[in-house]
């Protein structure tokens, strides 16, 4: 059963795709909580950062590169911006398909909640 993300891969279902090659696709998240959140994610299906491998790592490593590009392309790459993995439920991890939130064009604030 391919993932959500899988299907936006494919354009199953549609989603504003920013950039696409062979081995990654980032598009604009649905539900954004800033004026710059993308999310990029491997072509391939990788649940979690928990499933990652050793042949994994030329995609991930491009994966970055391309986050830059795309950061450059919506105009946050000098203001600043963050990416975010999330990984399991105490995260909040929705979708099992791993993912790099990008997101930018306001000040984010602390890192994490502070208290529980
Ligand atoms: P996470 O909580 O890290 O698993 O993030 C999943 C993200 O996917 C959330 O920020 C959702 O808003 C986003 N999302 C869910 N469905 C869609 C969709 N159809 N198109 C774009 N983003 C989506």
């Amino acid at each position: 059963m391919p993932t959500l993300f899988s299907k936006i891969i494919t354009r199953e279902i549609p989603a504003s795709i920013v950039y696409q090659d062979d081995l990654v696709t980032a598009f604009k998240d649905i539900n954004p909580v800033a004026p710059v959140h993308i999310l990029i994610v491997p072509n391939i299906e990788i649940a979690s950062t928990n499933d990652v491998l050793p042949e994994h790592e030329k995609m991930l490593g491009h994966l970055f590169t391309v986050a830059k590009q795309v950061a450059q392309e919506q105009g946050v790459a000098e203001s600043g911006y963050r990416l975010i993995v999330n990984n399991g439920s105490d995260s909040g991890q929705e979708v099992a398909h791993l993912h790099v939130h990008l997101i930018g064009g306001r000040n984010l604030g602390p890192l994490v909640q502070t208290r529980e």
